[in-house]
């Protein structure tokens, strides 16, 4: 019986341990995680929003937003409508665990602009949904809505000033006949100022449309669960997708600070996606880069240790002033935490310092290519 105690007890801490991600601060700036789109039973989701908390804490996560349809109700008989209440009920179970819980809502037609999370709110249940001919369980628009009906939530957006960003786009309901998915609206929604970021990534799945997106309307770039049920059977095998928010505070005007100003970073699965700045801050932060002289048999090589002082693995290609024993193009995996000393061969006069050309294959700075550092490194004596 105290055995099969013991095991359970295994089991849990391991699973724990595996979602907590470490990542160091920046430079400069807390690296914060976040998840800014996940919704509750007060919507379409089908979890209590005290679970939301404790999966957010259970994964380290410094922040989330609650964003429930402020068009839609998957409980009318049950659960009164108010687009507030979850957000209250997760602040104050979060209040003395120290995350921080952002007041949000999904404006959610079907037609363009299509979805948007509006999020940093004072007031979820002022959004205008003209536009909705019913919101009980099934999802029916007006036949004959109006550009008016459409823009007037984006409008309460604005005046709370809110921070608006476009999710998932190119999701399924998009109308293909209409080719373009950064629409008339949009461009109307950026004049207007309203329009801030994009989900590059929602639910583990990377857009490259988005991802080209920010880069041409140059909008933040955001990575969200939009998790409806249990977080945990989805990313059992990695770990859960999140938004590194760059931000001079730990506090919810820092972290609007750090998304108006683009200071993100998306993680999931293996991957990394920052522009360039961001990129090489995470970069700098998490790696650490010394080189020792070394005799090995009478032949003077340079002993190169690289360290990974974070739980995200890094895919490293790595060229030197000789050449690398034993390792073949200079491909270098370092996984979570770990430390790997490599070697440069056939050094007939030491250098004071050498330069490592390194690019790492799994930080992408745009749709096309990878993050390359050019890194000097002083060379200690034996
Ligand atoms: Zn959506
Ligand atoms: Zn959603």
């Amino acid at each position: 019986m105290l055995a099969v105690v013991l095991f359970c007890t295994t089991v849990q801490l391991s699973f724990a341990q595996k979602k907590k991600i470490e990542i160091p601060n920046i430079e400069g700036y807390y690296t914060l995680k976040a998840d800014f789109h996940m919704h509750t039973v007060f919507s379409d989701g089908h979890v209590w929003p005290t679970f939301r908390v404790n999966e957010a804490i259970r994964d380290g996560l410094d922040a989330i937003a609650i964003t429930e349809h402020m068009d839609y109700e998957g409980f009318p008989d049950e659960i009164a409508r108010d687009y507030n209440k979850s957000y209250e009920i997760a602040s104050k179970a979060a209040q003395i665990k120290g995350l921080i819980v952002i007041r949000g809502v999904e404006i959610s037609p079907r037609v363009p602009p299509y979805h948007h999370n509006a999020i940093f709110l004072k007031d979820a249940n002022s959004f205008p949904f003209d536009y909705m001919e019913n919101t009980h369980q099934k999802f029916i628009m007006k036949k004959d809505l109006t550009h008016e009906q459409l823009m007037a939530p984006f409008l309460e957006a604005l005046n709370q000033d809110a921070f608006v960003s476009y999710n998932h786009p190119s999701f399924g309901w998009w109308d293909k006949k209409d080719t373009v998915l950064f629409t008339s609206f949009h461009e109307e929604l950026l004049e207007k100022g309203i329009l801030k970021g994009v989900e590059v990534v929602n639910s583990g799945r990377y857009n490259i449309i988005a991802h080209r997106m920010a880069m041409e309307y140059n909008l933040t770039m955001l990575c969200n669960t939009d998790e409806h049920y249990d977080m945990y059977p989805r990313y059992v095998e990695s770990h859960r997708p999140m938004t590194l928010v760059f931000a001079k505070e730990k506090s919810q005007q820092g972290i609007k600070e750090g998304l108006l100003a683009r200071r993100t970073a998306l993680y999931f699965d293996d991957l990394i996606v920052a522009r360039e700045p961001e990129a090489r801050g995470l970069f700098n932060a998490i790696t650490k880069i010394t080189a020792q002289k070394k005799n090995s048999k009478d032949e003077q090589q340079i002993a190169v240790l690289i360290e990974n002082k974070s739980d995200i693995p890094l895919q490293l290609k790595i060229k030197g002033p000789y050449d690398w024993e034993n390792l073949p193009l200079g491909n270098l995996e370092l996984g979570a935490q770990q430390q790997l000393e490599i070697f440069l061969k056939a050094v007939w006069k030491y250098p004071e310092t050498i330069n490592l050309e390194i690019e790492v294959q799994n930080f992408l700075v745009d749709p096309d290519h990878a993050f390359r550092t050019s890194v000097p490194v002083f060379i200690d004596e034996l």
